[in-house]
């Protein structure tokens, strides 16, 4: 079925209605799942859409919880991106903001604003000029922001003894140009990318982001066919080398909340190995009312925090009040970048720190 079938083929059962945490949070008909797929068909056929219905398309948090509650196995957020592409071809977006996101990312390799002659700036050692055909993927919240998150994780995957090398000149996966209504352009970086890949022999890419999961493994594939290269979130990779020596790990006695990141959860299916490895740390853990496959999202997603804060700090603040501890773990730096600022923002008094941070707590 094609985008515009798979619109059509909703039989407004409502039951995406009380997943939507836009819906759920504005409590408008417009903004929830069933009104962006008429939307959607409207755009597809070429209608006129007002500026409110333009709003509900680009508010969407992409964060699959009303597929994966879809009886009729409807892509809604592919069906958004694809109607973002639309508004894009129209003139009607991306967002100011957005195109000034996507412009970084063209002409400076990220999304977030950074120098390229800072991006290995969390490497807590010389670069390492060796050759695999693993490639340890940083991304660029890992690389600028979150640079605790590159950090441990660098230092707890050498620890193991996991073969890996880095990229000195990494870019930008392009989630974000896929996403927000460039996939004309995104394309074209998908391709850069594979080339380079195909050039190092990169066989394996192993994530820090869910984000850069989701682009590699499923946008990639979707827009250039088999890339031959697989790809691995960092925990799985952690989850399967301490599988076979967790007491390498020391047990330090905390309480901490995992919360669920959308892509690792919702479309990769993992949700135990994080759990598991935090267990093996020494920590005991307290869980959210939603969790695991129904987590909520933090709000961030689908280009959401940049064009529409308040409505991303105010997701995420359910999301941080539903958390019964005061530390926070995730597996996902955009996460724990959104939820730390919500925190603060909103006087939450929550700690939120990337899994990696706990996991070579307990190794050193
Ligand atoms: S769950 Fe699926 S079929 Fe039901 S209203 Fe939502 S999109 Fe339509
Ligand atoms: S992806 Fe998330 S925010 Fe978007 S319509 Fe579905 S539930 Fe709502």
């Amino acid at each position: 079925m094609n985008f515009l079938e798979q619109a059509k083929s909703c039989t407004e059962c409502g039951l995406c209605l009380e997943a939507c945490p836009v819906y759920q949070v504005t409590g408008e008909a417009l903004f929830s799942p069933i009104e962006r797929l008429k939307i959607a068909i409207d755009l597809f056929e070429g209608k006129e859409i007002s500026e409110q219905m333009i709003e509900s398309i680009n508010n969407c948090l992409a964060c699959m919880r009303c597929e994966s509650i879809c009886p009729e196995e409807i892509e809604l957020t592919e069906i958004v991106f694809q109607a973002r592409s639309e508004l894009s071809k129209k003139g009607l977006g991306p967002s100011e903001k957005q195109k000034r996101i996507i412009e970084g990312i063209l002409t400076m390799g990220n999304g977030v604003g950074g120098d390229p002659e800072k991006r290995l700036e969390w490497l807590p050692e010389e670069f390492p000029r060796r050759e695999s055909d693993t490639l340890f993927y940083i991304g660029c919240l890992g690389s600028y922001q979150e640079k605790d998150a590159a950090a441990s994780s660098y230092l707890v995957l050498k620890r193991l003894g996991f073969d890996f090398m880095l990229l000195e000149d990494e870019g930008c996966c392009g989630s974000i140009l896929y996403e927000n209504g460039r996939i004309d352009l995104a394309e074209e970086l998908f391709h850069r990318n594979i080339e380079k890949f195909n050039s190092l022999g990169i066989k394996r890419i192993v994530v820090l982001c869910p984000v850069c999961l989701k682009c590699f493994k499923y946008c990639y594939p979707k827009v250039l066919g088999s890339t031959g290269i697989s790809v691995q979130h960092i925990v799985g990779v952690i989850y399967d080398l301490l599988g076979q020596n967790p007491a390498l790990l020391n047990k330090v006695n905390r309480t901490l909340t995992y919360h669920d990141p959308c892509p690792l959860a919702r479309k990769a299916g993992i949700t135990e190995e994080p759990r598991r490895i935090l267990n093996w740390c020494g920590a005991e853990l307290k869980e959210m009312e939603e969790g695991r496959e129904d987590a909520l999202c933090c709000g961030a997603g689908g280009g959401v925090r940049v064009t529409y804060r308040d409505l991303s700090l105010e997701i995420a603040s359910r999301l941080l009040n539903m958390a019964k501890t005061e530390s926070v773990v995730s597996a996902c730096p955009f996460c724990v970048f959104h939820l730390n600022y919500a925190s603060r923002k909103r006087e939450l008094a929550k700690n939120v720190v990337y899994f990696t941070n706990i996991v070579w707590d307990s190794l050193k």
